[in-house]
């Protein structure tokens, strides 16, 4: 009979040093005994940041601090290997592979030194090294444990568009290529042990999917090799009803839907990557998210459907790298097509826009775009709309910087009267002033701006109105599965 299959994907904190990584070959050990497994690694915890900043630093013409880092990261990873593994030969086997990598490394950044531009294909090159790093050494531990295991390349399974930084799958391709290459392995029950968040055109050029991108690898092996489930295992329980760095008292949701985790992702839930389900969404594949650090917990399932909670709301999320850019004034209702050549112009300038609000007095459109956007789209305005500023029709293009956006997000918000109603009067009690809102007519996300330095009090106060950490939550829940 077929085991069924998983594919497990850990993030850089459940790989992040020698004691950790030990723990990941623990938990696939274990998985292989019933399941064939599939496992995919991200780079050790803050090795893809220290590459970005080296492929930067030699952009810059500062090789020296390039070699730094490079020093230092042979030094973190020599130091997990050596614990890691015992045998002498298999020790240097992995050793001579991450040397390999090491020295790639090395020559793609002395080549941008010297051209002093990094391209974005080379900068995929240089960022993708944490992957090629980190699976070697947990394929070493896992065999280490006796559980036959081998790395294996993601640019050998996953053929991707050439949109180098935020690559997508070409799905027919990467069905052949990893059937190809590892069923033969999963049917002497190798786990194969492949590096997340990277890819290959259809040329062989590298690629990778977008930071953060391993879980979005996970699914799209998932859906190739058509798994039963794919588990996330990082660092929380779960996919919590908020933050737990911004929320304390944030609960794991047991059971969530396929939209309702996307919305978070979008609006900022790190947990996963916005893009993760879409690659699992036509087969319906299940997709749990775990904890390395307390595997004894259940954690939340991802389902097409989810389960409803009872109360509408499930989830609240915080986006704070963005910046609120405000286009104004009493004249603008004469200016012909004002929103159509506002957002025009966003498009032109390839600006992410996350949420948009307009008075209905029509003296205001506001927008908000990712912080890194913003400077660009402001001046791209500010040239779109000269004639009309000159003629005061226009009085204002500004951009505010010290906004953030809360999203509360419950499929079966739909139905359930007040949600509005409840946060904003949540809000009014703790002072909080509403920059701007909006709700997507699907009515699964309410959106509403704030001030940043409101942030922590709008979260703490609409987590507390709809009891999201209360027994009463955690009930309903229970009551209902
Ligand atoms: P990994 O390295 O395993 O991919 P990430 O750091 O990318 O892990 O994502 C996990 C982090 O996401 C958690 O440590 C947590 O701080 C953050 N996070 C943000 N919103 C949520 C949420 N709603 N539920 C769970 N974690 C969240
Ligand atoms: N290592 C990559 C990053 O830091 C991908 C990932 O961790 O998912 O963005
Ligand atoms: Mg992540």
């Amino acid at each position: 009979m077929n085991k069924p299959l998983r594919v497990m994907k850990f993030g850089g904190t459940s790989v992040g040093d020698a004691s950790c990584i030990a723990r990941v070959a623990q938990i696939l050990k274990e998985a292989a005994r019933e399941n064939s497994v599939v496992a995919v690694v991200s780079a050790m915890s803050g090795v893809t940041n220290r590459l970005i900043e080296a492929a930067k630093r030699s952009e810059a013409g500062e090789r020296e601090h390039a070699e730094t880092i490079f020093k230092d990261l042979r030094k973190q990873h020599e130091a997990a290997l050596a614990v890691l593994i015992q045998d002498g030969e298999k020790r240097r086997q992995v050793a001579a592979r991450l040397e390999k990598t090491f020295a790639d490394g090395e020559r793609l950044c002395q080549g941008t030194a010297l051209l002093r531009e990094v391209t974005p294909r080379a900068l995929d090159a240089i960022s993708s090294l944490g992957e090629r790093l980190s699976a070697p050494m947990v394929a070493g531990a896992l065999s280490e444990t006796g559980a036959p295991a081998e790395s294996v390349d993601a640019t050998e399974l996953i053929v991707t568009d050439s949109n180098h930084g935020g690559a997508d799958p070409l799905m027919d391709r990467t069905r052949d290529r990893s059937e190809a290459r590892l069923r033969p392995l999963l049917r002497e029950g190798v786990v194969p042990v492949v590096t997340g968040f990277i890819g290959a055109t259809r040329d062989g050029v590298l690629t990778t999917l977008g930071r953060g991108g391993s879980d979005y690898s996970a699914t799209i092996l998932g859906a190739a090799l058509g798994a039963d489930e794919v588990i996330i295992w990082t660092d929380v329980d779960g996919v919590l009803t908020a933050d737990p760095r911004l929320v304390p008292e944030a609960r794991t949701i047991p059971e969530i839907s396929y939209r309702e985790a996307t919305e978070l992702a979008y609006f900022g839930a790190k947990v996963l990557h916005p893009k993760t389900l879409r690659a699992v969404e036509q087969a319906g594949i299940p997709v749990w998210i775990r904890n390395t650090f307390a595997p004894e917990h259940k954690g939340t399932k991802i389902t097409p459907k989810g389960r409803s909670n009872g109360g509408g709301v499930k989830a609240l999320t915080a986006i704070r790298d963005v910046a609120l850019i405000t286009v104004g004034g009493p004249g603008i209702v004469g200016v012909p097509d004002v929103v159509g050549r506002t957002f025009s112009t966003t498009a032109l300038v390839h600006a992410n826009v996350l949420l948009i609000s307009q008075s209905s007095s029509q003296n205001d459109i506001c927008f908000i775009v990712a912080a890194a956007d913003a400077k660009r789209t402001v001046k791209a305005l500010r040239n779109e709309f000269a004639q009309d500023v000159a003629h005061e029709k226009v009085e204002h293009i500004t951009i505010d910087p010290n906004i953030a956006i809360v999203a509360v997000v419950g499929e079966n918000m739909q139905g359930t009267p007040g949600v509005a109603g409840r946060t904003f009067s949540a809000l009014g009690r703790e002072n909080v002033n509403i920059i701007a809102i909006a709700q997507g007519s699907s009515e699964s996300n309410i959106s509403y701006v704030v001030a940043e330095k409101d942030m922590k009090t709008a979260l703490a106060a609409t987590h507390r109105e709809f009891g999201l950490s209360g027994r009463s939550y955690l009930e309903t829940v229970a009551a209902s599965s």
